[in-house]
Formats: C-alpha cells, structure tokens, sequence
C-alpha cells in the first residue's frame, strides 16, 4: 500500500471550499465573527439552538425545504421540511410545558433512529430543558445508571425497549415522572403515555422564552475509567462549534445532503446527525437501519449524498467486501468524506481514493469537546493516518506533566505526550453533572486534558497514539471497564473481574473480561456462556464482553488494585516489564 500523501489541486475541486486557505483562516479568526453569523432569538433574547437550527430557516425562504429525509428500515421514506419540524417540535414543547416540566430539566431520549427523537431533541431545547440522548442497545445497568444520574424527569421511547429495559427501573427512578411511547396510541397504566395521542392535543405555535446562550442545552453520558458514566454538560451556545465545523470541516453548502451515520445517542449522532446540518440548512439524511454495505451505498447513490460523516469500524467493514462501488453505483454527487471516533487507518485514506473515489479525512473530537477539534481539511494536503491540524480557534499541544500542577508544553515535534486543548471554545463541556471535582481534574495548568496521548509533526499535523487511560473504544463506542466490572463481580460465581479492550482489526477494540472465581467455582465453558448472557442481559449488547478468560488471581498493584494495563499488555503482546501501574 503506498501511503504518499493524497494530492488534490485546488482545480479538481467542484465546489470551492468553504475555507481554501487554512493558514489564512487560522490567523484571522474569532468566534464572535462567528457569533455574528447568528440570528438570534427576536428582540435580543438570546440565543437558542432550537431557533437557529430550525425556527430560523422555517421562517425564510428555506420553510419547506427537507430538514430530514427518514429512511425507515422497511424502506418507506418520510420527509420533514423545516416548516414541519417546527411545528412538530412547538408541539413537544408545548407538552413538555404542559407537563410542568422546566428550565434545565432531563429530557431523556431512548429510542431509535426515530423522527420523534429529532421532534422531542428540537422541542426540548425551546422549553430550555436539557436533551439526553441514550443509544437504544444498552441494557438496564447502563440505562438505569443514566436515567438516574441525569436526574431524569421526562423519557421519551418504545414499548419494546420500555418493556425490556424501563419497567423493572420504575422503583429506583422516583424522579421518572413522564414516560411516553412513539408507538402506542392509548395511555397505558402506572403514568405511561400515548406520544402521539398527546402531541396532537398541543398546539403548533410556540414562543420561545429568553435563552441565555450559557443555559444548559445537552446532556452527554461519556464513560470513565474508574467511576460510573459521566454527564457531560453542554450550553446552546455550542452550536458555533456545531455551526463553524459544519462549514470548514464538513464543508456543507447551500443544497447539500448530508449523512451522518452516527446513532444520536453518541455525541458524534447529535452534534452531527442533528444540530450542524440543520443549522445549515442542508438536508439531513437519518437511516433508522443498522450497517448494512448494499444499503449503504444504495443510500449514497439514491439519497445524491453529497457530504458523508462515518466511522472507521465502518469503513474497515466496507473494505472488506469485494463491492466495486464506483462500477456498481453512481456516487457522482459525493463531494467528501469523513471520518471521526477512532484511529483511522493510513490504508483506509488510500481505500477511500481508489474504491469511492475520494479520500477519507479523518477528524478528532471527543464527547467533553462538543465538536470537531483537530481535521483534515478540504483543502489540505490530507497525511494519512494524522487526524489533522487543530480547528481555527483551537490551540492544541502536546504536553507532558509536570507534578500534578504544571505542564510542559512540547515545543519539538513528534514527541509523544499528553493531547491537550487551551479551553474557551463555545462547545467545551461546562461541567460534569453533580461532579464537581472529576470535572476539576481534567484541567491543568490552564490545559484540558483530553486523556489520549498524541504527537504533532513540524507541520502541525496531529497523530493519534492511544489512550493515556483505560477506556475500552468497541466499534467507536466508548465503553468504561467499571462498569463492566462492576456487572460482572454481580454474578454469584464471580470473585473479581479486570476488563480491557483487546485489540481487533475490524471493531478496533473487542470487550475482554478476565475473571477469577468464588472458591470451589470451577471454571468452564458453560459458566463462561452463562456470564456472557448474564453480563449482556445486564449491560446489552454495546457493553457487554464479547471474550471471557477464568484467571486464577488478576495481577494487582501494592495497594491491591487490578492492574488493567498489565491484563492488556500480556493480550497485545508488548513485554510486561514496560508496564508500569
Ligand atoms: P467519545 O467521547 O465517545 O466521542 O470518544 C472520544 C475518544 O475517541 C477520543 O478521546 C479518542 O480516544 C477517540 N477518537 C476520536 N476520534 C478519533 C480519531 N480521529 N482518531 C483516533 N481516536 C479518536
């Protein structure tokens, strides 16, 4: 494979891009010049995602272009212009007022690929109350755990996943105080509600009341290494980010259709797969189905995709098909393609050239950023296998610390250190809720710390290297080993559980449980079958190990803790003796 880096001249491109120069922009930019590029809400009260990414355009010339394009699993297609968003989204608030539900209160979302779970999104953000998305295929561990930390007041889902996931929590969530269902049309017993049959009695006009740009907007679970998840806090004002990325990174243009393949209930399915098109008022594609190649690329071809936003799990998924999408299909109107939420592979950058055509630009953010931090750019010499060079309006470093106060930013190049970000960026997380301290120990010396560990070339080209930390990335989830842990030593067989993520070429990492037992357990492989059930009815099938190894003692530290990196060490075959605890 060669890995020269992909040329592209400025007269090959079809559209100019929005940022031709980086250096350039880089130099001159300020967020208020971005700010300015808002509305706002009328008479000066504010700013509120919900009226820029959809009250905006629903009121000009943009109202009855499609806002989302739903494809449903079964293959009907159901179209929301902005005009119709609006008035669907009036309605959620209006019901969300009618239910006393207020101001910063947990507007949880389970549910899907669903067009309600954009309605419920939008019409949150017009009540100020906060939107909590959860990815449909976690199990009740991870749901509760959620539900529960986010303060949860309102819950919006079907009555399969409420069935199986909601009903048993009832009891541990006293402040679940609305749940609705998308697919019934009748009120159930013990407050569990017809969605439809009560948007219907809302009204379609809704004033949206002052926002102050700083009022929390979102909720984020992010996974840690030693706790249980974290919510992450975001304000309406992160929708510059949202907003700037989607014109210098995804580089959208008027007339666009745009598709991200992130599932919402990942920050990358709600950043990108709601908030950055709409704000642009391009046509945003949702496919409610799971991976599926022919799919795929028939969605490419038929929905005319001109800008793509996907993972590496998927695109290693694609490349090893012998598909010839340029012979098959007609992907004419792809413009560009990118790629975030793991390493990208040098050899999927070249893949993407030869087999789509284009080239793949890898980008780089995390849940606690809000958006796109570190890119390649349209009109940048893409380096395979670097994410990029940091967003303008971004300062980015390499640091290693100091002590536990100070760092040390490394001027030379292609050091290997600490990923850090200089704060003030409109989408950084303000906060982890009711977690004041852990939230206080991502910044040092004036830096976030991001928790991966990176280089940057001389040319300012950033390489991603791992995890400075134990987070297991599975198919570009992120899942924390406690919690696996903490589910697995459930079980009555199970002395003590130490997870890793073992390496996989194709999800990139897989969920590993090495497990010791309760004396006189003996270890097979029908326990062994029987605790993977066991931990994936807890966890789902997102979280739960795919691999479990009986250990007869896990190897600990002086002060007894598991040692996770020397598990991961003796899986991934460098010597143990470099691991330090
Ligand atoms: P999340 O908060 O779930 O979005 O995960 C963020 C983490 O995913 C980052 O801290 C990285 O460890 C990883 N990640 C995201 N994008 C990339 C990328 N382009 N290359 C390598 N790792 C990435």
């Amino acid at each position: 494979m060669d890995f020269t880096p992909v040329k592209k001249s400025p007269n090959t491109w079809i559209i100019q891009p929005n940022m031709p120069d980086y250096n350039k922009t880089y130099e001159s930019f300020s967020w208020e010049a971005i700010r300015a590029e808002f509305e706002g809400l009328p008479d000066g009260k504010g700013l509120n995602i919900a009226h820029e990414a959809v009250d905006r355009h629903a009121n000009g010339p943009l109202c009855d272009r499609t806002a989302i394009r739903w494809l449903g699993k079964e293959g009907n297609v159901l179209d929301l212009s902005f005009k119709e968003l609006k008035a669907g989204s009036n309605q959620f608030a209006n019901l969300l007022c009618r239910s006393g539900v207020r101001k910063g209160e947990r507007v949880f979302v389970m549910a899907g690929r669903i067009p309600e779970l954009y309605i419920a999104a939008i019409g949150a953000l017009k009540n100020i109350s906060v939107f909590c998305p959860l990815f449909s295929a976690f199990g009740p561990e991870p749901v509760y755990q959620r539900l529960e930390r986010g303060d949860a007041r309102v819950l919006i889902t079907r009555k399969k996943l409420y069935k199986q996931k909601i009903a048993g929590l009832r009891k541990r969530l006293p402040k679940l105080e609305y749940i609705f269902l998308t697919d019934t049309k009748e009120d159930e017993d013990d407050g569990v509600c017809s969605l439809s049959r009560h948007l219907a009695e809302m009204s379609t006009d809704f004033h949206i009341p002052p926002t102050d740009p700083e009022d929390m907007a979102l909720l984020h679970f992010t996974s840690g290494t030693t706790g249980m998840p974290k919510g992450a806090i975001h304000v309406h004002n992160a929708l510059l980010t949202h907003y700037m990325t989607g014109k210098y990174v995804l580089d959208l243009h008027p007339g666009d259709i745009f598709w991200c393949t992130a599932d919402p209930g990942w920050v990358t399915g709600t950043s990108y797969g709601i908030f950055a098109p709409l704000v642009h008022g391009v046509t945003n594609i949702v496919d409610e189905a799971d991976f599926d190649a022919e799919r795929w690329y028939r969605i490419l071809e038929k929905q005319k995709v001109n800008v793509w936003y996907t993972a590496p799990s998927a695109i290693r998924r694609l490349m090893r098909l012998d598909i010839k999408p340029l012979k098959q299909y007609n992907l004419k109107n792809l413009r560009i393609i990118h790629s975030v939420g793991e390493p990208l592979n040098p050899d999927a950058v070249v893949w993407g050239e030869k087999t789509l055509g284009l080239p793949i630009h890898d980008n780089w953010w995390q849940t606690e950023t809000g958006g796109i931090m570190i890119s390649n750019y349209m009109s940048m010499e893409i380096r395979p296998g670097s994410m990029g060079r940091p967003l303008p309006g971004i300062e980015a470093a390499i640091i290693h610390r100091a002590g536990n106060e100070t760092v040390e930013v490394m001027e030379e190049p292609d050091i290997q250190g600490e990923l850090a970000l200089r704060p003030g960026w409109p989408s950084m997380f303000r906060g982890y809720l009711h977690e004041e301290e852990r939230y206080k120990k991502s910044f040092v010396d004036g830096w976030y710390i991001t928790g991966d560990l990176a280089s940057c070339d001389k040319d300012g080209y950033f390489w991603f290297i791992g995890r400075a930390d134990d987070i297991i990335k599975t198919s570009g989830h992120m899942v924390g080993p406690f919690e696996v842990e903490s589910a697995l030593t459930e079980h009555p067989a199970v002395a003590e559980a130490g997870v890793i993520g073992k390496p996989n070429p194709l999800i990139g990492e897989l969920v590993k449980a090495f497990v010791s037992l309760k004396p006189g357990i003996i270890p097979d492989d029908k326990l062994r079958l029987e605790l993977i059930g066991f931990a994936r009815k807890k966890l789902g099938s997102a979280v739960a190990p795919k691999e479990i190894e009986f250990m007869k003692d896990l190897p600990k530290n002086n002060s007894g803790k598991i040692m996770r990196r020397l598990l991961k060490a003796r899986e991934s075959g460098p010597p143990e003796k470099a691991v330090r605890e």
